[in-house]
């Protein structure tokens, strides 16, 4: 089944094209600058290996899912003949609140309960929102479903949901940990549990997603038992530029001290903190590194190395923390942005963790700077597995999507 994948945000549109009997992606590409001046359009066909990159004016999302089924069909640079050949539309919602625990097709009262997530997740619920909207305008009466990033952690029990503030705050406002990547965590938990070749049952896996936004996740027997993000994605271990777990006493602190507005702070701690704020020159990894490979003559290293140790620390913590919840370890994965691509990263978190049964295999990780496939970086005696899995939450949503569509 031929799925067009969605991932809508407040002025872009990710799509992919994945034929779900075979895994294979079509097309892909992203529209920028919805409803903004020099709107444009990026298309890639896969497998003819053409690329396009041109502006377009796109006033709204509907006006942009035109321009994607356009490209698609285009007889030079699509890939299908007509629009009959989407079978189905799979979206990527970010936050489902409590309302939904796995994908779902959508409906009325579906949309519905997506509009009240709005609460949780304002401008990523709105964009979703106009994505769909979009979608219906541009491909009426083509199935449509939902892939929600806080399905997977939805088997968490209270105790690892619940947060001891007043009960109240939880009933009245529904504060609470959701998590987030809950896409991702399924697919590489699900890969890890079959490399494993153990019954899922038995599995206990600690899952990183460490990217610009980051996640770590306690799976055991396929399902949430922990996540690091909390109520919102600001939680758990340092970002590229969100400070993760910090003393919440320290918000209402500098709120007097440096007379900050609930807003202002919020912004402080999403986007200037994590590896922007400590290093203060850059929240991208590779610039961090470079800086630590220069060694004491960059200005910038102190500041770099420290804003990569806080987050090799973090980690350590939670698969500490993780493997005392599942009591046991069988396998770390790495995963996303830095999890595939920084073999230092790797190294400083799986060093010292003889006591976790975690012995590193250094010269694979070496040999693996850029992980494009399944690759093991622990050691053949290792107690517990460690392995760098690419993620591919399109797949799932497509996948999801098709499965929902075959019980029509
Ligand atoms: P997001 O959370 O926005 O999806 P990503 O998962 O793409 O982010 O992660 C972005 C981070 O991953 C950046 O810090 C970047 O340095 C790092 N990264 C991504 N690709 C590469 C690469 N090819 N080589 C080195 N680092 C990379």
């Amino acid at each position: 089944m031929n799925v067009l994948v969605i991932n809508a945000g407040s002025s872009s549109l990710k799509y992919q094209l994945i034929d779900t009997d075979t895994d294979t992606l079509y097309a892909k590409g992203v529209c920028e600058r919805i409803g903004g001046a020099g709107s444009l359009i990026e298309h890639k066909q896969i497998i003819k290996g053409i690329k396009v990159k041109k502006e377009s004016p796109m006033k709204d999302h509907a006006e942009a899912m035109r321009l994607v089924v356009e490209y698609l069909v285009d007889p030079e640079v699509g890939c299908i003949k007509s629009m009959d050949e989407i079978q189905a539309i799979g979206h990527r919602v970010v936050h489902g609140g409590a309302y939904f625990s796995q994908s779902i097709l959508l409906n009325d009262d579906v949309l519905a309960k997506l509009d009240k997530c709005r609460d949780f997740a304002p401008l990523h619920t709105i964009a979703h929102l106009m994505g769909i909207k979009g979608c219906l305008e541009t491909m009426p009466g083509k199935p449509q479903a939902l892939v929600f990033d806080t399905a997977f952690h939805q088997t968490m029990a209270p105790e690892a949901y619940v947060y001891a503030l007043p009960y109240e705050m939880y009933e009245k406002y529904g504060i609470r940990r959701y998590g987030a990547h809950g896409t991702s965590h399924r697919y590489v938990s699900a890969e890890m549990a079959k490399i494993l070749g153990k019954p899922v049952e038995e599995t206990k896996i600690v899952t990183c997603h460490i990217g610009n936004g980051s996640s770590i996740s306690a799976v055991k027997g396929g399902k949430v038992m922990d996540t690091s993000m909390g109520f919102t994605p600001l939680a758990g271990v340092e970002m590229g530029t969100r400070c993760g777990d910090i003393d919440p006493a320290i918000v209402p602190y500098m709120m007097e001290k440096e007379n900050l507005t609930p807003a202002q702070v919020n912004d402080l701690m999403n986007k200037k903190s994590g590896f922007l704020g400590v290093s203060g020159f850059s929240s991208d990894s590779r610039d961090l590194e470079s800086a630590i490979a220069d060694g004491p003559s960059n200005p910038n290293y102190e500041r770099a190395k420290l804003a990569v140790d806080i987050l090799k620390h973090n980690i350590k913590k939670f698969i500490g923390a993780y493997t005392a919840v599942m009591n046991g370890l069988d396998a770390v994965v790495f995963t996303a942005g830095i999890g595939e691509n920084n073999p230092h990263l790797r190294e400083l978190v799986c060093e010292d963790m003889e006591f976790f049964g975690i012995k590193f295999d250094k010269a694979a990780n070496d040999a693996a700077p850029h992980v494009s496939e399944n690759t093991k970086i622990s050691a053949d005696d290792s107690k517990v597995a460690v392995y760098v899995l690419p993620t591919n939450e399109e797949l799932v949503i497509a996948k999801d999507t098709a499965a929902l569509v075959a019980e029509l």
